[in-house]
Protein backbone atom coordinates (compact mmCIF):
# COMPACT_ATOMS: atom_id res chain seq x y z
CA UNK A 1 0.00 0.00 0.00
CA UNK A 2 1.76 3.25 -1.15
CA UNK A 3 0.44 6.34 1.72
CA UNK A 4 0.93 9.69 1.13
CA UNK A 5 0.62 11.79 4.29
CA UNK A 6 0.51 15.56 4.21
CA UNK A 7 1.31 18.02 7.23
CA UNK A 8 3.51 15.67 8.48
CA UNK A 9 5.23 17.96 10.74
CA UNK A 10 1.64 18.72 12.84
CA UNK A 11 1.07 17.25 16.05
CA UNK A 12 -1.02 15.02 14.57
CA UNK A 13 1.04 14.58 11.72
CA UNK A 14 4.34 14.06 13.46
CA UNK A 15 2.33 10.57 15.78
CA UNK A 16 0.85 9.21 12.11
CA UNK A 17 4.53 9.06 10.95
CA UNK A 18 5.21 6.50 13.13
CA UNK A 19 1.44 4.46 13.31
CA UNK A 20 1.18 4.48 9.50
CA UNK A 21 4.79 3.54 9.14
CA UNK A 22 3.89 -0.63 9.69
CA UNK A 23 1.22 0.32 6.28
CA UNK A 24 3.39 0.21 3.65
CA UNK A 25 5.57 2.57 1.55
CA UNK A 26 4.92 5.96 3.36
CA UNK A 27 5.57 9.13 1.31
CA UNK A 28 5.42 12.42 4.06
CA UNK A 29 5.64 15.46 3.23
CA UNK A 30 5.60 18.88 4.57
CA UNK A 31 4.54 22.75 3.34
CA UNK A 32 8.10 23.09 3.24
CA UNK A 33 9.42 19.64 1.01
CA UNK A 34 11.34 20.32 -1.80
CA UNK A 35 10.90 16.99 -4.11
CA UNK A 36 7.20 17.22 -4.17
CA UNK A 37 5.15 20.22 -2.97
CA UNK A 38 3.24 19.75 -0.19
CA UNK A 39 2.34 23.50 0.53
CA UNK A 40 -1.34 23.57 1.36
CA UNK A 41 -1.16 27.32 -0.08
CA UNK A 42 -0.69 26.49 -3.27
CA UNK A 43 -3.93 23.95 -4.16
CA UNK A 44 -2.64 23.25 -7.95
CA UNK A 45 1.03 21.84 -6.81
CA UNK A 46 -0.57 19.62 -4.10
CA UNK A 47 -2.67 18.18 -6.55
CA UNK A 48 0.24 17.49 -8.62
CA UNK A 49 1.47 15.65 -6.27
CA UNK A 50 -0.90 13.55 -5.88
CA UNK A 51 -1.56 13.04 -9.65
CA UNK A 52 2.72 12.54 -9.49
CA UNK A 53 2.65 9.93 -6.63
CA UNK A 54 -0.57 8.06 -7.19
CA UNK A 55 -1.04 6.89 -3.74
CA UNK A 56 -3.75 3.99 -2.58
CA UNK A 57 -4.12 6.16 0.45
CA UNK A 58 -3.96 9.94 1.47
CA UNK A 59 -3.75 11.17 4.85
CA UNK A 60 -4.32 14.86 5.46
CA UNK A 61 -3.06 15.75 8.46
CA UNK A 62 -2.41 19.74 7.62
CA UNK A 63 -4.55 22.78 8.36
CA UNK A 64 -4.72 26.18 9.53
CA UNK A 65 -5.11 25.64 12.83
CA UNK A 66 -4.57 29.39 14.33
CA UNK A 67 -8.23 29.86 15.48
CA UNK A 68 -7.81 33.18 16.46
CA UNK A 69 -5.57 34.58 13.85
CA UNK A 70 -7.89 32.73 11.06
CA UNK A 71 -10.63 35.66 11.97
CA UNK A 72 -8.35 37.93 10.12
CA UNK A 73 -7.15 35.77 7.10
CA UNK A 74 -10.11 33.95 6.02
CA UNK A 75 -9.12 33.69 2.70
CA UNK A 76 -6.05 32.01 3.78
CA UNK A 77 -7.85 29.76 6.67
CA UNK A 78 -10.33 28.62 3.81
CA UNK A 79 -7.59 27.82 1.16
CA UNK A 80 -5.62 25.29 3.44
CA UNK A 81 -8.91 23.78 5.42
CA UNK A 82 -11.22 23.39 2.22
CA UNK A 83 -10.21 24.36 -1.36
CA UNK A 84 -6.67 22.18 -0.92
CA UNK A 85 -8.53 19.32 0.82
CA UNK A 86 -11.44 19.69 -1.91
CA UNK A 87 -8.41 19.52 -4.55
CA UNK A 88 -6.92 16.68 -2.55
CA UNK A 89 -10.27 14.59 -2.78
CA UNK A 90 -11.41 15.22 -6.30
CA UNK A 91 -7.73 13.53 -7.24
CA UNK A 92 -8.25 11.18 -4.90
CA UNK A 93 -12.10 10.39 -6.48
CA UNK A 94 -9.85 10.21 -9.81
CA UNK A 95 -7.10 7.59 -8.85
CA UNK A 96 -9.63 5.57 -6.88
CA UNK A 97 -7.41 6.21 -3.54
CA UNK A 98 -8.48 6.48 -0.23
CA UNK A 99 -8.74 9.88 1.62
CA UNK A 100 -8.53 10.23 5.49
CA UNK A 101 -9.11 13.84 6.49
CA UNK A 102 -9.52 15.32 10.32
CA UNK A 103 -11.99 17.97 11.32
CA UNK A 104 -13.30 19.45 14.40
CA UNK A 105 -16.14 19.94 17.50
CA UNK A 106 -15.92 23.68 16.08
CA UNK A 107 -18.33 22.68 13.37
CA UNK A 108 -21.08 22.72 15.72
CA UNK A 109 -22.36 26.49 17.99
CA UNK A 110 -21.62 24.50 21.10
CA UNK A 111 -25.44 24.47 22.76
CA UNK A 112 -26.84 22.41 25.10
CA UNK A 113 -24.93 19.73 27.17
CA UNK A 114 -25.65 16.80 25.03
CA UNK A 115 -22.21 14.73 23.25
CA UNK A 116 -23.04 16.05 19.27
CA UNK A 117 -23.92 12.95 17.27
CA UNK A 118 -22.38 13.12 13.21
CA UNK A 119 -26.01 13.47 12.38
CA UNK A 120 -26.64 16.60 14.51
CA UNK A 121 -26.95 19.87 12.56
CA UNK A 122 -23.79 22.02 12.84
CA UNK A 123 -23.05 25.92 12.95
CA UNK A 124 -19.63 26.99 13.45
CA UNK A 125 -19.14 30.12 15.50
CA UNK A 126 -15.60 30.84 13.84
CA UNK A 127 -13.95 31.40 10.02
CA UNK A 128 -11.68 28.41 11.50
CA UNK A 129 -14.58 26.15 12.36
CA UNK A 130 -16.63 27.42 9.29
CA UNK A 131 -14.00 26.39 6.56
CA UNK A 132 -12.92 23.09 8.67
CA UNK A 133 -16.54 22.39 7.60
CA UNK A 134 -16.38 23.86 4.25
CA UNK A 135 -13.32 21.65 3.64
CA UNK A 136 -15.44 18.44 5.28
CA UNK A 137 -18.36 19.09 2.43
CA UNK A 138 -16.11 19.23 -0.28
CA UNK A 139 -14.49 16.10 0.20
CA UNK A 140 -18.33 14.39 0.27
CA UNK A 141 -18.96 16.00 -2.58
CA UNK A 142 -16.18 14.78 -4.34
CA UNK A 143 -17.08 11.36 -4.36
CA UNK A 144 -13.60 9.90 -3.06
CA UNK A 145 -14.04 7.15 -0.43
CA UNK A 146 -13.06 8.87 2.41
CA UNK A 147 -12.76 9.07 6.64
CA UNK A 148 -13.23 12.11 8.45
CA UNK A 149 -12.41 12.18 12.01
CA UNK A 150 -13.43 15.09 14.03
CA UNK A 151 -11.60 15.53 16.88
CA UNK A 152 -11.26 18.08 19.97
CA UNK A 153 -8.66 19.71 21.81
CA UNK A 154 -5.66 18.23 20.41
CA UNK A 155 -2.61 17.87 22.52
CA UNK A 156 1.08 15.85 22.29
CA UNK A 157 4.42 15.34 23.86
CA UNK A 158 5.75 17.16 20.88
CA UNK A 159 5.58 20.93 20.73
CA UNK A 160 3.91 23.28 22.68
CA UNK A 161 0.21 22.35 24.32
CA UNK A 162 -2.14 23.62 27.00
CA UNK A 163 -1.30 21.40 29.68
CA UNK A 164 2.56 22.45 28.80
CA UNK A 165 1.42 26.49 29.24
CA UNK A 166 -0.41 25.68 32.44
CA UNK A 167 2.46 24.42 33.81
CA UNK A 168 4.94 26.90 32.61
CA UNK A 169 2.20 29.12 33.77
CA UNK A 170 2.21 27.42 37.58
CA UNK A 171 5.88 27.52 37.93
CA UNK A 172 5.65 31.31 37.32
CA UNK A 173 2.66 32.77 38.49
CA UNK A 174 0.99 33.06 41.87
CA UNK A 175 -2.23 32.44 40.76
CA UNK A 176 -3.93 30.75 37.76
CA UNK A 177 -7.61 31.53 35.96
CA UNK A 178 -8.71 29.31 34.00
CA UNK A 179 -12.28 28.73 32.00
CA UNK A 180 -14.61 26.70 33.54
CA UNK A 181 -17.56 26.79 31.03
CA UNK A 182 -16.29 24.91 27.65
CA UNK A 183 -16.43 21.52 27.89
CA UNK A 184 -14.75 18.50 25.85
CA UNK A 185 -12.42 16.02 25.77
CA UNK A 186 -8.17 16.43 25.39
CA UNK A 187 -7.45 14.07 22.56
CA UNK A 188 -3.64 12.64 22.29
CA UNK A 189 -2.10 13.10 18.63
CA UNK A 190 -0.82 9.19 19.24
CA UNK A 191 -4.59 8.03 19.64
CA UNK A 192 -5.86 10.13 16.80
CA UNK A 193 -2.97 8.03 14.66
CA UNK A 194 -3.37 5.40 16.09
CA UNK A 195 -7.39 4.99 15.46
CA UNK A 196 -6.33 6.35 11.85
CA UNK A 197 -3.81 3.60 11.38
CA UNK A 198 -6.62 1.11 12.26
CA UNK A 199 -9.34 2.05 10.45
CA UNK A 200 -7.20 2.22 7.57
CA UNK A 201 -6.84 -1.34 7.93
CA UNK A 202 -10.36 -1.63 8.85
CA UNK A 203 -11.48 -0.31 5.47
CA UNK A 204 -9.60 -2.31 3.26
CA UNK A 205 -11.75 -5.48 4.01
CA UNK A 206 -14.69 -3.19 4.58
CA UNK A 207 -14.95 0.03 2.62
CA UNK A 208 -18.54 0.45 3.03
CA UNK A 209 -17.99 1.89 6.71
CA UNK A 210 -15.99 5.18 5.08
CA UNK A 211 -17.90 7.85 6.39
CA UNK A 212 -17.82 10.90 8.99
CA UNK A 213 -16.65 9.57 12.77
CA UNK A 214 -16.16 11.66 16.06
CA UNK A 215 -13.16 10.20 17.42
CA UNK A 216 -12.42 11.74 20.99
CA UNK A 217 -10.56 9.89 24.48
CA UNK A 218 -13.55 9.01 26.49
CA UNK A 219 -14.68 11.15 29.60
CA UNK A 220 -15.53 14.84 29.31
CA UNK A 221 -13.94 18.04 31.45
CA UNK A 222 -13.51 21.70 31.46
CA UNK A 223 -9.78 23.60 30.92
CA UNK A 224 -10.22 24.42 34.30
CA UNK A 225 -10.81 20.78 35.67
CA UNK A 226 -7.66 20.21 32.89
CA UNK A 227 -5.48 22.58 34.25
CA UNK A 228 -6.31 20.95 38.03
CA UNK A 229 -5.05 17.54 36.79
CA UNK A 230 -2.58 18.66 34.96
CA UNK A 231 -0.54 20.43 38.04
CA UNK A 232 -2.08 17.37 40.41
CA UNK A 233 -0.34 14.50 38.26
CA UNK A 234 2.59 16.73 37.77
CA UNK A 235 3.38 16.82 41.00
CA UNK A 236 2.84 13.50 41.96
CA UNK A 237 5.64 12.29 38.64
CA UNK A 238 7.84 15.15 39.62
CA UNK A 239 7.75 15.74 43.31
CA UNK A 240 10.34 18.80 42.98
CA UNK A 241 8.59 20.21 41.04
CA UNK A 242 8.22 23.80 41.99
CA UNK A 243 4.18 25.23 41.53
CA UNK A 244 4.10 28.71 42.62
CA UNK A 245 0.38 28.86 42.15
CA UNK A 246 -1.41 28.65 45.26
CA UNK A 247 -5.01 28.95 43.66
CA UNK A 248 -6.24 27.82 40.56
CA UNK A 249 -9.51 30.03 39.61
CA UNK A 250 -12.43 29.15 37.39
CA UNK A 251 -13.78 31.81 35.25
CA UNK A 252 -16.58 32.20 32.25
CA UNK A 253 -15.16 32.30 28.80
CA UNK A 254 -15.85 36.15 28.87
CA UNK A 255 -13.01 36.63 31.08
CA UNK A 256 -10.31 35.92 28.57
CA UNK A 257 -12.03 37.85 25.32
CA UNK A 258 -10.48 36.36 22.19
CA UNK A 259 -11.04 37.37 18.05
CA UNK A 260 -12.80 33.89 17.20
CA UNK A 261 -16.18 32.52 19.59
CA UNK A 262 -15.29 29.42 21.00
CA UNK A 263 -18.23 27.10 21.34
CA UNK A 264 -18.84 25.57 25.20
CA UNK A 265 -20.04 22.23 24.68
CA UNK A 266 -17.64 20.11 22.99
CA UNK A 267 -18.32 16.89 23.81
CA UNK A 268 -18.14 14.64 20.77
CA UNK A 269 -20.20 11.38 20.90
CA UNK A 270 -18.00 8.09 19.59
CA UNK A 271 -20.30 5.55 19.94
CA UNK A 272 -20.41 5.56 16.06
CA UNK A 273 -16.82 4.93 15.55
CA UNK A 274 -16.21 2.85 18.47
CA UNK A 275 -19.20 0.35 17.24
CA UNK A 276 -18.11 0.53 13.57
CA UNK A 277 -14.26 -0.23 14.62
CA UNK A 278 -14.38 -2.40 17.65
CA UNK A 279 -12.52 0.12 19.18
CA UNK A 280 -12.41 1.12 22.90
CA UNK A 281 -11.33 4.56 23.44
CA UNK A 282 -9.46 5.42 26.77
CA UNK A 283 -10.33 8.17 28.94
CA UNK A 284 -8.64 11.53 28.86
CA UNK A 285 -6.35 11.49 32.01
CA UNK A 286 -4.74 8.10 30.65
CA UNK A 287 -3.19 9.84 27.91
CA UNK A 288 -2.68 12.88 29.62
CA UNK A 289 -1.08 11.52 32.22
CA UNK A 290 1.46 9.46 29.85
CA UNK A 291 2.23 12.63 28.04
CA UNK A 292 3.36 14.10 31.57
CA UNK A 293 5.52 11.46 32.01
CA UNK A 294 7.54 11.75 29.07
CA UNK A 295 7.90 15.37 29.10
CA UNK A 296 8.52 15.72 32.71
P1 LIG B 1 -1.06 21.37 13.97
O1 LIG B 1 -1.28 22.84 13.88
O2 LIG B 1 -0.13 20.80 14.95
O3 LIG B 1 -0.65 20.81 12.54
C1 LIG B 1 -1.08 21.36 11.33
C2 LIG B 1 0.03 21.19 10.35
O4 LIG B 1 -0.32 21.87 9.15
C3 LIG B 1 1.36 21.78 10.85
O5 LIG B 1 2.42 20.91 10.54
C4 LIG B 1 1.45 23.04 10.03
O6 LIG B 1 2.79 23.47 9.82
C5 LIG B 1 0.83 22.58 8.74
N1 LIG B 1 0.60 23.68 7.85
C6 LIG B 1 0.39 25.00 8.15
N2 LIG B 1 0.33 25.70 7.01
C7 LIG B 1 0.52 24.83 6.00
C8 LIG B 1 0.60 24.94 4.58
N3 LIG B 1 0.49 26.12 3.95
N4 LIG B 1 0.80 23.83 3.85
C9 LIG B 1 0.96 22.64 4.43
N5 LIG B 1 0.92 22.46 5.77
C10 LIG B 1 0.69 23.54 6.53
O7 LIG B 1 -2.51 20.74 14.11
P2 LIG B 1 -2.95 19.33 14.69
O8 LIG B 1 -1.97 18.27 14.34
O9 LIG B 1 -3.35 19.52 16.09
O10 LIG B 1 -4.29 19.12 13.83
C11 LIG B 1 -4.48 18.02 12.96
C12 LIG B 1 -5.91 18.06 12.46
O11 LIG B 1 -6.81 17.97 13.57
C13 LIG B 1 -6.30 19.33 11.71
O12 LIG B 1 -7.14 18.99 10.65
C14 LIG B 1 -7.07 20.14 12.72
O13 LIG B 1 -8.00 21.02 12.11
C15 LIG B 1 -7.75 19.04 13.50
N6 LIG B 1 -8.10 19.44 14.87
C16 LIG B 1 -7.14 19.93 15.72
C17 LIG B 1 -7.48 20.32 17.01
C18 LIG B 1 -6.47 20.89 17.95
O14 LIG B 1 -6.81 21.14 19.11
N7 LIG B 1 -5.22 21.09 17.55
C19 LIG B 1 -8.86 20.19 17.50
C20 LIG B 1 -9.79 19.64 16.55
C21 LIG B 1 -9.39 19.27 15.28
P3 LIG B 1 3.43 24.55 10.84
O15 LIG B 1 3.31 23.95 12.20
O16 LIG B 1 4.81 24.68 10.35
O17 LIG B 1 2.60 25.79 10.66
Amino acid sequence: MNILLLGKGGQVGWELQRSLSVLGQLTALDFDSTEHCGDFSNPEGVAATVRALRPDVIVNAAAHTAVDKAESEPDFARKLNATTPGLIAAEAAKLGAWLVHYSTDYVFDGSGDEAWAESDATGPLSVYGGTKLEGEELIRASGAKHIILRTSWVYAARGGNFAKTMLRLAQERDRLTVINDQFGAPTGADLLADVTAHAIRHLQSRPEDAGLYHCVAGGVTSWFDYARFVIEQAQKIKPDLKIKATEIAPVATSAFPTPAKRPNNSRLNTAKLQDTFGLTLPHWQHGVQRMLTEIL
